[in-house]
């Protein structure tokens, strides 16, 4: 089975945990830009985040023979903050280079006017920079924001081909399916989304325009959570196709939009960790 993380924060993640995402067959990652848990207070502190997702990580994974991608923004918890918006005119530097396959993520988290505008900026951007758009969609409200965030897509002339709405749940899956845009599915160890329910979905809707991510970050998470949810598929009796089509040739598909989605030798990870000392600890 090979496995395609469409939405994980490895940058809070331990070196274990691509050692076990690779043995599980996690072959690519994306890695959208978030927020870093400590509120962050200037611009710079942006750019040196940014840069480790195109530079740093990238390697890190590559020494499990993990393809790792990344998707540049400023996040929409952070739009509220004065000292970050700023930002917003270093992206486009960003947006220009390899290994950035999407803006975002981008959207709501709290709804505000601050919100609204760099949502529709970035959504500008890219359209701009010809770039798929990933889209966060709140925890709390999550039925008013995603038809807000569904609103302001549309209005932006963004196609929905290139909308990818994440952290859907049963509440919110119908109105993105009718929408056009793709449904991303986060899954979670305790609350909000679980395997048996994402089958569930995917029992009632199908495997078209469907992600699934771990969504795993510094919170309670787990990154083998997808080869969990394939297994239920499995076990729920959709064949090694559907679980292919939802793990891996769906986010190829919407990444690969990007034109910007290299994947060489994913079937073949190369198991150079073992050979590597700058991960083996020490200083
Ligand atoms: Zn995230």
């Amino acid at each position: 089975m090979r496995i395609f993380d469409p939405h994980i924060h490895m940058t809070s993640r331990t070196t274990d945990d691509y050692r076990r995402m690779a043995a599980a067959g996690v072959r690519a990652v994306v890695e959208p830009a978030f927020w870093l848990g400590q509120p962050r207070t200037n611009p710079g502190s942006f750019a040196d985040y940014f840069d480790s997702l195109l530079g740093w990580e990238p390697y890190r994974a590559g020494l499990f023979g993990i393809r790792h991608h990344a998707t540049i923004a400023l996040n929409p918890k952070e739009a509220n903050d004065p000292r970050c918006r700023p930002v917003l005119d270093l992206l486009p530097r960003y947006l220009d280079k390899d290994g950035v396959v999407a803006v975002g993520e981008i959207g709501y988290d709290s709804m505000t006017p601050e919100e609204d505008d760099a949502f529709a900026r970035q959504l500008a951007l890219a359209i701009e920079h010809d770039l798929p758009a990933l889209v966060h969609t709140p925890h709390r409200d999550k039925a008013r924001g995603t038809r807000r965030t569904l609103d302001v897509a549309a209005e932006s002339g963004i196609p929905p081909g290139r909308v990818l709405v994440d952290h859907l749940n049963e509440l919110t899956v119908e109105i993105v399916k009718e929408s056009g845009c793709w449904m991303g599915f986060s899954i979670y160890p305790e609350t909000k989304m679980s395997p048996p329910r994402m089958v569930e979905i995917l029992r009632r809707h199908g495997p078209e325009r469907v992600l699934v991510n771990s969504a795993a970050d510094w919170g309670h998470s787990d990154p083998l959570l997808t080869l969990e949810t394939a297994r239920a598929m499995l076990d729920a009796g959709f064949d090694a196709d559907d679980v292919d089509r939802v793990m891996w040739s769906n986010p190829v598909e919407f990444f690969g939009q990007s034109g910007r989605l290299d994947l060489s030798g994913a079937d073949q990870p190369e198991p150079a960790f073992q050979g590597s000392s700058i991960l083996r600890g020490g200083s």
